[in-house]
This record gives structure tokens, sequence and C-alpha cells, in this order.
């Protein structure tokens, strides 16, 4: 091994300026499409980092291109500091990809995978981890089982430890709970999150809001090839710090009355005004002391708390759609 502190480590994992993707036009369908549209993305040294998208967004171009299986079209990556132009093998060598498909012969058994991978990347016998792998990812009875013979979860899994055998620093994981149960999920994150721990950098995608949420500490949303926001996880939560008032009164407004207007008042409707308050900072008796005052008569009332689904569908719905 080499003594740590002989080595500098990169500030970034991943570095990608300019990135650009178009997609030639094929029989079915003929128009180019720019799948990654001018994206920069600086991932960190030792987080988990999530790309979230919908269907579509730019997610898997762009992990597979770092991974080397599709060529950019324009713009600089940069994995654990080598340029994947200038050095392509030394910059394959610092990445694990699990790809979106897995495409797994089904008459290789899980040991001879991982052999087979470890030999392509040119690990030593004497350094392969093979059962060790299988078994961390609880793939050790599986050993000399056919491929065809385990089941999505298993296979997910696989193409984890597949990833692992040359011990990458950057590990990426695209889409890795699909096909998943929820159970070997929580398995897998499991795994993600001690690997992150020995200082493993991750980056997944994922499109459930909700698994960005549990297992990322950084978060950067793509729509139309488009990084339409970059932020901790903890700061796109807090942006969550908002809460709705719809109420109801009994005559037709024209304007929200004036003693409300701190309250971000929109008038949704001639005899429904919403307002808005942050909770950490105002109580809700406030709101309600303030509405009190204004001597409109409420017929009805009710609150709408907004959540990561709500912050993602803004930021969605600013963007236009491309072509
Ligand atoms: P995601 O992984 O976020 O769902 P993709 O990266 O798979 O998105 O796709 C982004 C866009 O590029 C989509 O509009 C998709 O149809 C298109 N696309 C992906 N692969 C190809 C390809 N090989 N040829 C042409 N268009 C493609
Ligand atoms: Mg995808």
């Amino acid at each position: 091994m080499t003594p740590k502190n002989s080595v500098s480590l990169p500030d970034l994992a991943v570095s990608i300026k300019g990135l650009v993707k178009i997609y030639a036009g094929n029989k079915s369908q003929p128009a180019p499409k720019l799948a990654i549209d001018h994206v920069d993305l600086a991932i960190p040294r030792g987080g988990i980092f999530g790309l979230l998208g919908p269907n579509g967004a730019g997610k898997s171009t762009l992990i597979n291109i770092l991974a080397q299986l599709v060529r950019k079209t324009e713009g600089h990556v940069k994995i654990w500091d080598i340029d994947l132009d200038a050095d392509p093998r030394h910059a394959a060598a610092a990445i694990g990809v699990v790809p979106q498909e897995l495409n797994i012969d089904p008459f290789f058994t899980p040991r001879d995978l991982l052999d087979l991978q470890a030999g392509m990347y040119g690990v030593p016998k004497a350094e392969r981890r093979t059962m060790e792998l299988l078994e961390a990812l609880s793939l050790g009875d599986k050993a000399g089982s056919y491929a065809r013979t385990l089941s999505g979860g298993m296979r997910r899994r696989l193409m984890v430890a597949k990833a692992m055998v040359h011990n990458p620093p950057v590990l990426v994981l695209d889409e890795p709970t699909a096909g998943v149960d929820v159970e070997l999920r929580q398995q897998l994150w499991a795994y993600v999150r001690e690997l992150n721990k020995s200082g493993v950098t991750v980056l997944l995608t994922t499109h459930y809001l909700e698994e960005a949420e549990e297992l990322c500490d950084q978060i950067a949303i793509i729509n139309h090839g488009k990084v339409i926001a970059c932020e901790p996880t903890s700061t796109l939560v807090s942006r969550l710090d908002r809460k709705e008032i719809v109420i109801t009164v009994g005559a037709d407004l024209t304007e929200a009355p004036a003693a409300l207007a701190g309250f971000d008042p929109v008038l949704a409707g001639p005899r429904r005004l919403k307002l808005h308050y942050r909770p950490s900072e105002t109580k809700v008796g406030a709101v309600l002391d303030a509405i009190r005052a204004t001597h409109l008569e409420i017929v009805d009332l009710s609150t709408v708390e907004s959540d990561l689904e709500d912050i993602f569908l803004e930021l969605t719905r600013r963007q236009p759609q491309s072509a």
C-alpha cells in the first residue's frame, strides 16, 4: 500500500465542465436529441451525491459518459482528477459503475463474473476479494449458482460487487432501486453507506425524491439535460420550511387585506385566500390572530404542508420543454 500522506487526494471526485451530448438521429427518432445541455457539476470527494431527475432527464447519459459507454459531444470530464480524454484508462480505473440496465450472462456464476471482471482490470489473483465482496452483498451462498437463477435484487447487488472489484475510489449507481424490494433496498443502502464510510465517494441517480433525501448529502436536480439545482440536501430541505393556509371567506374580495401582507397572500378566487408562513419562525396562532384582526368572515380553513415533491415540481415547471 502507498502511504496515505504521500498521495494528495483530489478535492473533487468528479468534475464536469460544459458537458454536451447530442445523440444523432436514428430510424425511430430521426431528429438529433440534445440529451445533456451544457452541464457543470462538481462532486466533492467523500460524500454521497444524488443526481435526481424525471425519466428522460439525461441521468443515464451523464453516467454512461463517465463510464465511457457513451461518447460526449463537448466538454471536459475529470474523474479523481484524471482527464477522461487525456487518460481514459486511468480514468476508468478510478470509477466503478452499476448501469441501469442489468445485462448479466445467464450462464455465468457470480464467482466467474467477478473473476472475469478482476482480470479485465488487471487485479492480481492474490489481491482479489471475490468472496469478501459477495459476502458483503449477501451473495456468498450464491457464489456458484448460475446468474439466471438470481432474483432482480440479487442481480443488482451482483452488479455492485462487480463494480467494486478493482476497488475504485468512486462508485456510481444508476437507478439502483429499480427491481429491488424494500427489504433488500435497505441492505443495499446499508452497504452503500458502509462503502462511503470507508472512503468511497458515491454518485447515484434516482427519480425517487425520498431516496435522494434519505441517502445523499448533496443533490443535483437535472431536467431536460440541464442541472437546475445543486445544493446540500439540508439546504434543499430547508426550503420546505413553508406552510400554506387556505381560507374561504364569506364575501368577495378584490385584493388581499393589507394587514395580511406579511404572509405572502395570494388571492386564489374571489373568496379564497392563500397565506404562507415559515413554521420555524411563525406560530400558526400568530397567523390566525392576524386573520381574525381583519374581521373577515371565515367560512373554512385548511393548511397545506409542502414537501420535496413541491420544490421539485416548482423547479421543473419553471423550465420550458425542449424539443
Ligand atoms: P434518464 O436516465 O434521466 O431517464 P437518459 O439519459 O436515458 O435519461 O435519456 C435522456 C434523453 O436522451 C431521452 O430523451 C432519451 O430518449 C434520449 N436518448 C437516450 N439514449 C439515446 C440513444 N442511444 N439515442 C438517441 N436518444 C437517446
Ligand atoms: Mg436512466
